[in-house]
């Protein structure tokens, strides 16, 4: 294959040393050889890399980093600069996203079942292998999602990996066209799950303590807003809860109709206070939601770019990439933090 690599040797990344307090600047610029490509693999030019709470927890060592030091960042949008041996159906220019998933083994039952998002052995981007907090990484040619020429790098990397979980989220509910979903909590995976929904003619109720996030659930056309617990007008068929607190699953489990479920987007959950059987009784279900596949992310990514679904990204330069991370832990980003290499 041609390549369009011209300086090849070293490039500006931000790098972990070791985690630390965000305040403290764990995160350092440094110029770091150009990582090298290997078989199956893709190198590319990193456009724009949103921020995730992910990547403030891996910086803060509240998800200890697979290596050290690890280049952060796991919502890429770039440009395909060489294409390492092996690699079919990608050229020098393609347009493409990396996200959180890296890799998985192919050979467990559940990579074989295509829920490689439960592989014990699956890889993950900006963790066990650096990211894209830098202005070029590589990433299994497997794993890259192509997304179109034309696409904005910097309202496409806020959907990497919020809008995908939310879009999985949404799947694991079992929601179906036209039907009452609820969504319980408004931050960014769910501003961006509400659009596929209304893509779907659902009607959709949101239940947020915030009344900031109530308006703008209103204004994305939320047909009903109120807090967790605010009696809602009609039974749900389905409802997805994005707020770690586990009192707020059993907000969304009274409020369900029978057969319906309730899908937890939330990797840390403290506890789920005891509740009644009667609430779960009549095949109601909880089901939790873990990462996502390869499927999820071009599927989310395809039906993106044709709704299509407005982000809010907030642009900062990669060298600001301690500030942008305290801005999300401080709540005071208006959107998603998007770190910009060039
Ligand atoms: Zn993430
Ligand atoms: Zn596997």
């Amino acid at each position: 294959m041609t390549s369009l690599r011209d300086n090849i040797g070293s490039m500006r990344a931000a790098t972990l040393p070791a985690p630390g307090p965000i305040e403290s600047s764990p995160l350092a610029m440094a110029e770091v050889p150009e990582p090298e490509l290997g078989p199956g693999e893709l190198l590319f030019t990193v456009d724009a890399c949103a921020i995730c709470r992910t990547d403030l927890q891996i910086a803060e060592g509240d998800i200890q980093p697979r290596k050290q030091p690890v280049v952060p960042g796991h919502q890429v949008v770039g440009r395909v600069v060489a294409a390492g041996p092996g690699v079919t159906g990608w050229a020098p220019g393609d347009r493409a996203g990396v996200a959180w998933l890296a890799g998985a083994c192919g050979e467990c039952g559940y990579c074989r079942e295509g829920r490689e998002n439960l592989c014990e052995e699956a890889t993950f981007t900006g963790w066990d292998r650096d990211g894209g907090f830098a202005e070029r990484m590589t990433a299994h040619a497997d794993y890259a999602i192509p997304l179109p020429l034309d696409a904005d790098p910097i309202s496409l990397a806020p959907l990497l990996c919020g809008g995908v979980i939310g879009y999985r989220s949404l799947r694991v509910s079992g929601i179906q066209p036209g039907q009452r979903l609820g969504l319980y909590g408004f931050g960014a995976s769910a501003r961006l799950a509400i659009q596929v929904a209304l893509s779907w003619g659902c009607e959709v109720f949101v239940a947020t303590r915030s009344e900031a996030e109530q308006q703008r659930a209103r204004e994305l056309g939320a047909a009903w807003t109120g807090g967790y617990d605010t009696p809602m007008p009609a039974r749900l068929h389905a409802a997805v809860t994005f707020a770690p607190a586990g009192d707020v699953v059993i907000s969304a489990l009274k409020a369900l109709a029978p057969g319906g479920t309730v899908a937890i987007n939330a990797i840390h959950l403290d506890r789920i206070p005891g509740f009644d059987y009667d609430w779960l009784w009549r095949e109601r279900s909880l089901k939790s939601v873990a990462n996502f596949t390869r499927a999820d992310a071009r599927e989310f990514l395809d039906l993106a770019v044709t709704i299509p679904i407005t982000t809010d990204p907030v642009s900062h330069r990669l060298t600001d990439v301690n500030e942008a991370l305290r801005a999300l832990k401080n709540g005071s980003l208006p959107g998603t933090g998007v770190l910009i290499p060039r």
